[in-house]
């Protein structure tokens, strides 16, 4: 489905908070939260506003340090450690 925003549309909740989790662990200045697009009716993350409740959770400080230590070690494997 397209969407006029042009941002990547996630089919549920779930899936956008792991892709905040991915995008959170990745950049420090990337998106903060998910909104429901009102024109696709699929979530979008967003750069714009405050951090959304699910970021200030324990849960997701769990999740994205989980996911910055598998890519360190990722990217350490792909350069040959
Ligand atoms: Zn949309």
């Amino acid at each position: 489905m397209t969407c006029s925003s042009n941002k990547v549309g996630y089919n549920s909740k779930e899936e956008a908070e792991e892709a905040l989790v991915k995008a959170r662990a990745r950049y420090r200045h990337g998106p903060v939260s998910f909104y429901l697009c009102q024109f696709c009716g699929m979530y979008h993350l967003t750069s714009k506003g405050t951090s959304d409740v699910f970021l200030n959770s324990e849960e997701a400080e769990q999740r994205i340090k989980k996911e910055q230590e598998a890519s360190y070690w990722e990217a350490r494997l792909k350069n040959g450690f």
